[in-house]
């Protein structure tokens, strides 16, 4: 019997074709929520799933009597109920690696911009409002030399602190995370509790996954333990932060600016503040979004499920006691 796939994300003709070559699959690129009935039909035939951004729940998988693995186009699994996947025997694939460096540049573009008032003096610039020289109350502050705290210091925050450390000789710190004495050598980083993490850092930059223990990691206290003039950033996910005490802290000056990529709610509420505030760059959850690394991140999703319903070990399993059972 051949096995079927259901494709919930756009991939590219080749990569579809060479699933097409071993299994059925429903390619349903536009769907954005998973009552749509054509996804709920596709899904109740499945045996694999490729995709990103749509929540799957357990009452989903209850739809899925058919399904054996799932390949998500994103390296964060949040989206996913991990226990309950396991527990059914559901293989859950990701993307780590290939997304890294791209994601990396991100939370650059994001630490500089912010820093430099970079889209606010554009803005300004746009609006034909450049009319002298700019003077203090216009001024950025400097991002070389200063203190760069990661919370979150896996693939991408050292990426991120590599990119500091080396590339704009910043003092890194780093929390929580296991101790890293290569990245202590490489880059000089000092391991710190997040209360003087928050104390110390210029630049606070968020790369933690979403997990029970990371939600709302950061609300009113946090903000208040931070530098005056620090500037915070999150490339993780929304849910990390308690979004309306950033967003009070931002509007009495308790935090100074952020450069946001991630949302408790996304795309962002058309009420939203946060777009109008002049300290805050906010980017549509673009931390992957150039051609290359999209590629490259459905090309890992599409060998995954390729391997997975074929029996094989993928390449980047979440769940490995799936594969050990
Ligand atoms: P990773 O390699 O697993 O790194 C995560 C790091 O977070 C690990 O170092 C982990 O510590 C640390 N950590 C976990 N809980 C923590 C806590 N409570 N306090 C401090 N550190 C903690 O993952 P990654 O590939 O870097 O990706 C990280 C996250 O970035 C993803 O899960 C995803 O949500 C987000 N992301 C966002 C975008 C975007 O478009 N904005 C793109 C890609 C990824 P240990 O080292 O001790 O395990």
């Amino acid at each position: 019997m051949t096995k079927r796939i259901l494709v919930f994300r756009e991939i590219n003709q080749e990569q579809l074709d060479a699933l097409r070559e071993e299994f059925h699959v429903d390619y349903l690129p536009g769907v954005s929520h998973t009552e749509d009935p054509a996804f709920v039909d596709a899904l109740s035939r499945a045996h694999g799933l490729v995709g990103s951004s749509l929540k799957i729940t357990s009452s989903l998988l209850d739809r899925a009597p058919n399904l054996e693995a799932i390949a998500s186009i994103s390296v964060g699994y949040d989206n996913y109920p991990l226990d309950e996947l396991t527990r059914r025997g559901i293989l859950l694939c990701n993307t780590p690696d290939v997304l890294t460096e791209t994601t990396a540049d991100t939370g650059f573009l994001l630490i500089m911009s912010t820093a430099r008032r970079a889209v606010e003096l554009a803005e300004l610039v746009k609006q034909g409002n450049w009319k002298e020289s700019i003077g203090k109350p216009l001024y950025g502050s400097d991002v070389h030399g200063k203190t760069l705290g990661m919370v979150g210091m896996g693939r991408i925050g050292a990426a991120i602190a590599r990119r500091g450390a080396l590339g704009f000789g910043m003092k890194i710190l780093y929390t929580k995370a296991s101790p890293k004495p290569e990245l202590e050598r490489e880059l000089g980083a000092q391991r710190r509790e997040l209360e003087e993490l928050l104390e110390q850092a210029d630049f606070v930059c968020v790369t933690v996954p979403l997990s029970r223990e990371t939600e709302k990691l950061f609300g009113a206290a946090e903000f208040q333990r931070m530098k005056p003039g620090a500037i915070f950033v999150n490339l993780a996910r929304g849910k990390v932060v308690d979004e309306a005490a950033m967003i009070a802290a931002l509007q009495d000056g308790t935090l100074h600016a952020a450069g946001l990529d991630v949302y408790e709610q996304e795309p962002l509420p058309a009420d939203s503040p946060l777009p109008h505030m002049a300290n805050v760059v906010a980017l549509p959850h673009i931390g992957s979004a150039t051609h290359e690394t999209r590629t490259a991140m459905a090309q890992r999703a599409v060998d995954n499920i390729r391997l997975a319903l074929k029996g094989e070990r993928p390449l980047s399993p979440v769940n490995d006691e799936v594969l050990n059972d």
